[in-house]
């Protein structure tokens, strides 16, 4: 098929329909098309290259084309590229399944696989409740409700945005969803009437406490994103909140899922999150960074004794009726198996501790710019807060998308990042250079001045 360029664009605004996109306005832009990827670095489709500081949506791990990565999915696509798991295996899906309960936190064994992450949190949904009623169905019978966080973000199918505490993007599906329990989410920058990070942290915990105090016996279990709230805007948790509400949800019966899709693989600075506070969860989602950036896998992965619940006879009805089409992909697990294998030979989590110290003193340069209300950091994933005025918090109004402006310029300077609300977000590649982090700020520095320029009122 031949196609000029001029008509890629035209054929992207006619055919595609991009996801949380309104396409009324996307089309009147000239889309941004991808041809290539090398490092840390995208090029589109005239040339142009970019530095990838979104990890191409938080999960590209190597950098893009990795020489290993490629051999190892050329290697297995001349075996066989997928066969199905129900009712038979693959040698991939066994090895990485082992690898990945070797890799994870504590007693976390049995690996459920799926495809994006989404999915990995419904299977933990899933099984949290069928867990109770396998268990005791008539002492555990009201066990069916979820806490989570204010802000909370698990995916987007129904029983992921169920869960969710995005309004703005669940607001509409409220129908359809079944009942979760919010608690209040640290967000330490915006509680300044409940006081200091401590005091914030003490405050959610306690509310949480009551809350199980008085409903444990209808919570199934707790999801959480463990240290950071990535979509909400990268809003982190303080040091030690993850652990009590580990402790929390021991003593009240209830089972504790860290949805660590966006954390894992390395971002916060440790290979999963949860590490940072020895917490254990009973249920752990993964996904985003699993292939390093390369195929759609997700996964599931639970303790012995959530899954030893599962066992039984078949009139017993304890089997876990779930499963994808393309569950346990040998071509999505062998290129996992070999991510996983690059992230220790190449001591990526290491490095990735050394860059996040220097790409720390990199950020607080923004400060020096009088629209940067907060930066949040953990690890190789930051939020920068917005805001109009430094003192009262006061966001920018939707018809002042200061934000979005400040990305676009990025973009215009070969930097490529989101934002989410208020926040521009730098989630560079894993493995991005030192020279390359300093080189983002930079760019952001830029952008968020020449932004400024644009407004008088900025105070
Ligand atoms: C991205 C994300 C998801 C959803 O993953 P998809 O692959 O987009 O379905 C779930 N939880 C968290 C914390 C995420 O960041």
């Amino acid at each position: 098929m031949s196609y000029t360029n001029k008509q890629l664009e035209q054929w992207d605004k006619e055919y595609v329909w991009h996801p949380f996109t309104q396409m009324k306005s996307y089309i009147q832009n000239n889309p941004l098309i991808i041809e290539k990827g090398k490092g840390s670095y995208l090029f589109d489709i005239e040339g142009k290259a970019y530095l990838d500081g979104y990890a191409s949506l938080w999960v590209n791990v190597h950098g893009h084309s990795d020489p290993e990565l490629n051999s190892a999915l050329h290697e297995q696509i001349e075996k066989i590229a997928h066969s199905t798991l129900l009712g038979s295996a693959n040698v991939p899906s066994i090895l990485l399944a082992k690898k990945l309960a070797e890799i994870t936190p504590g007693n976390l064994s049995k690996v459920f696989y799926s495809d994006t992450g989404s999915a990995s949190v419904e299977i933990a949904l899933k099984i949290a409740y069928q867990y109770w009623q396998n268990i005791d169905s008539q002492k555990y019978k009201h066990k069916k409700k979820f806490i989570s966080l204010d802000e909370a973000y698990h995916g987007d199918t129904i029983g992921a945005v169920s869960v969710g505490g995005m309004d703005l993007f669940h607001r509409i599906f409220q129908p359809l969803l079944f009942e979760r329990i919010a608690i209040p989410s640290p967000y330490t920058y915006r509680m300044n009437e409940i006081g200091n990070e401590e005091e914030v942290k003490q405050y959610c915990l306690k509310r949480l406490e009551e809350l199980l105090q008085t409903e444990s016996e209808h919570i199934a279990g707790l999801i959480i994103e463990p240290l950071v709230q990535g979509a909400a805007g990268m809003i982190t948790q303080p040091h030690g909140f993850l652990k009590e509400v580990e402790r929390l949800c021991r003593a009240y019966d209830v089972l504790l899922i860290c949805d660590e899709v966006a954390v894992g693989f390395g971002r916060t600075g440790t290979l999963f999150a949860c590490e940072q506070e020895q917490v254990v969860p009973d249920i752990m989602c993964m996904a985003k960074g699993i292939t390093g950036g390369y195929m759609p896998l997700a996964a599931t992965i639970t303790s012995d004794k959530v899954y030893n619940a599962f066992l039984g006879n078949p009139e017993e009805h304890k089997t876990f009726y779930h499963g994808h089409t393309y569950t346990g992909n040998q071509l999505a697990c062998s290129i996992a198996i070999k991510n996983i294998e690059l992230i220790e030979q190449r001591e990526l989590v290491k490095d990735i501790q050394i860059k996040a110290k220097a790409f720390s003193q990199y950020l607080s340069k923004l400060y020096e710019l009088p629209i940067v209300g907060d930066i949040r950091q953990r690890g190789l994933m930051v939020g920068i807060e917005i805001v109009k005025n430094r003192k009262s918090k006061e966001t920018f109004s939707v018809h002042e998308p200061i934000v979005n402006q400040i990305i676009m310029i990025a973009r215009s300077k070969g930097l490529i990042i989101r934002e989410l609300g208020p926040v521009i977000t730098m989630m560079p590649v894993l493995a991005m250079k030192q020279e390359e982090l300093q080189q983002m700020v930079d760019i952001v520095y830029q952008s968020i001045e020449e932004a400024i320029s644009h407004y008088t009122s900025v105070q």
